[in-house]
Parts: structure tokens; C-alpha cells; sequence
């Protein structure tokens, strides 16, 4: 078997309110679970910042059927890298709503790893998002022990 994760960028559709979202997410977080997808979604700014862990067909199969889904658009591939170890392990999808109460410590976590203030991860490298999601995760774990 091989584990891979995959990261992407999109534009969310125009006007999606952030609550309606989370509750697509409710079903999908159940899919994934029975899937054994792992991973965290990013929004902010318009923009979504995606990991997907798991299986190569699954993970595959289910960024090519997200891709599809009418309420973002401008997928943009960053990286697929085959994993030994999951980075996001706990979380059938972890969401971080990245304009609620962006803290100092999130604003330095984003401008050490993209020089910027701005949550754009379209303009990251694959580097600098895999950082900056795996940063993200050792974040939210502390702040919920
Ligand atoms: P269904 O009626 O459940 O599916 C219809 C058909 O789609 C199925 O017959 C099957 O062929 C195909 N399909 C359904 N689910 C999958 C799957 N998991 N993999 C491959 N093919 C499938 N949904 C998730 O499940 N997990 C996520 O992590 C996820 N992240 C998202 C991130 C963003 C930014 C957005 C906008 C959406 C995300 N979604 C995710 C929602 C996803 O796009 C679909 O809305 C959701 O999976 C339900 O699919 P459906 O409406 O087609 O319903």
C-alpha cells in the first residue's frame, strides 16, 4: 500500500458562507473517516489550502471528485509525495477557519513561511505550504491539550 499526501489550492466560491461550509464538511469528514483520509482544510481570504492523506487511489479518487464540487474553483496541484509517516493522523479533516481571531502567533506562523500577512496559498511553494500546514497541526494540538 502506498500513503500519500496531496496538497491544493482553490478559490472559493464568491459568497459561501463560512457556516454552510462546515456543514458540507460534517458529511465529508465522515466520508473520509470511513476512507481513512487524514488531513486539514484551510480557509481564508477566499481561499482554501488543502492536505489529503491516505491511499494513492483513494486520495486520487477523492481530489478529482473534490476538484469537480461547484463551490470552489482554480484547483491548483501543489504537491503529491508518497509518505512514511501521516502528518495529520487525528483529524479525518481538521478545519482551521483562518479569518476567526487570527492570533499574533498564526500571523507570524504564515509570514515566516510565505513572507506575507496575507493567507494566499496559492502564491506558496510546495515546500512552504507542507511547513506551514505541519507548523499549523503542532499549533492547534497545543492549544487543545
Ligand atoms: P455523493 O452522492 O456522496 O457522491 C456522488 C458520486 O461522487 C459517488 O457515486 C462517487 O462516484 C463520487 N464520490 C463521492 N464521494 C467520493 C469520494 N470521497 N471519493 C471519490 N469519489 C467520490 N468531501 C469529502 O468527502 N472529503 C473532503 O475532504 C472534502 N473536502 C472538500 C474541500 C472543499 C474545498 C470543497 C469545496 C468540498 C470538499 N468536499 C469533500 C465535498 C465534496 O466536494 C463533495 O461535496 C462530497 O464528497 C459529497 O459528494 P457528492 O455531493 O457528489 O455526493
Amino acid at each position: 500500500m502506498h500513503t500519500i499526501r496531496l496538497l491544493y489550492s482553490s478559490d472559493a466560491l464568491e459568497g459561501l458562507r463560512y457556516r454552510d461550509f462546515l456543514t458540507i464538511m460534517e458529511k465529508a469528514a465522515e466520508t473520509n473517516r470511513e476512507r481513512a483520509i487524514t488531513g486539514m482544510l484551510c480557509y481564508g481570504g477566499g481561499q482554501f489550502l488543502q492536505a489529503l492523506e491516505g491511499e494513492r487511489l483513494t486520495v486520487n479518487a477523492l481530489y478529482h471528485h473534490i476538484a469537480k464540487d461547484p463551490r470552489h474553483s482554480n484547483c491548483q496541484l501543489l504537491s503529491v509525495e508518497e509518505i512514511g509517516a501521516r502528518d495529520f493522523a487525528e483529524w479525518s479533516m481538521k478545519i482551521i477557519d483562518w479569518n476567526d481571531a487570527v492570533t499574533a502567533a498564526r500571523q507570524a506562523l504564515l509570514l515566516k513561511h510565505s513572507g506575507s500577512r496575507q493567507f494566499n496559498p496559492s502564491q506558496m511553494t510546495a515546500q512552504q505550504a507542507t511547513v506551514f500546514l505541519r507548523d499549523l497541526a503542532a499549533m492547534e494540538r497545543l492549544l487543545t491539550e
